[in-house]
């Protein structure tokens, strides 16, 4: 199957247990479902395998839901791609039944759609993000890739809730040359922290 319009099912391109590399729940572990399809486009994307949707195969939510349900992990991570160009209601309606936590990461550039715990919010230069995600999220995660995305980081997080968790992360190719920068710029802006790509310093996926 390569296309399918039924909300019941979704395409994913992989799914596994691991531990969350990255951003508020970095070191947890998780079960990371990551649908295929985006159209964002960013030109540092490291998932750029992601972007076409229709080589990848559907899944029913209940088979998707029974998986990670038996892999053991509490909290799951949708991710992409770009997991909100569908609707999520009934995943995360499926995953809740089953007591799991749900984390989304989005760039934002979609409605939301689906119940979830924890929403991770990552906008992008390459597709503006809605105007919602500043409000309904409960992190902003700026990636790092050179000195004018700080200027732009300092403008998104100005919109997002007082109580919102705030982090830069380098791009991952740009990491040497951004992580002190970021380290100078979380001192003098100390409402934000650093993510690092934990995972990739373990060589875990
Ligand atoms: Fe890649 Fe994510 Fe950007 Fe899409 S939004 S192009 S998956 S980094």
């Amino acid at each position: 199957m390569s296309s399918i319009t039924d909300p019941e099912y979704l395409p994913v391109m992989e799914s596994f247990y691991t531990i969350q590399g990255e951003g508020f729940y970095s070191g947890t572990p998780a079960y990371f479902i990551r649908l295929g399809g985006c159209d964002v486009g960013c030109v540092w994307c490291d998932v750029k395998d992601s972007w076409d949707a229709s080589q990848f195969d559907w899944f029913s939510i209940e088979e998707i839901t029974k998986r990670a349900k038996d892999s053991g992990a509490n909290v799951v991570v949708v991710t992409g791609g770009e997991p909100l160009m569908y609707d999520l209601s009934l995943l995360t309606e499926s995953l809740k039944k089953e007591g799991l936590q749900t984390n989304i990461e989005t760039s934002g550039a979609y409605p939301l759609t689906g119940n979830w715990d924890w929403i991770c919010f990552s906008p992008k230069k390459f597709k503006s993000p809605l105007k919602d995600f500043y409000k309904s999220s409960h992190e902003l995660k700026v990636i790092a890739y050179n000195k004018s995305d700080f200027k732009w980081a300092i403008e998104h997080g100005n919109q997002m809730n007082t109580n919102s968790q705030l982090f830069l992360q380098p791009e991952w190719s740009k990491e040497k040359e951004m992580t002190p920068l970021i380290v100078d710029f979380v001192k003098e802006n100390p409402k934000w922290k650093i993510s690092l790509q934990t995972h990739k310093y373990m060589d875990i996926p």
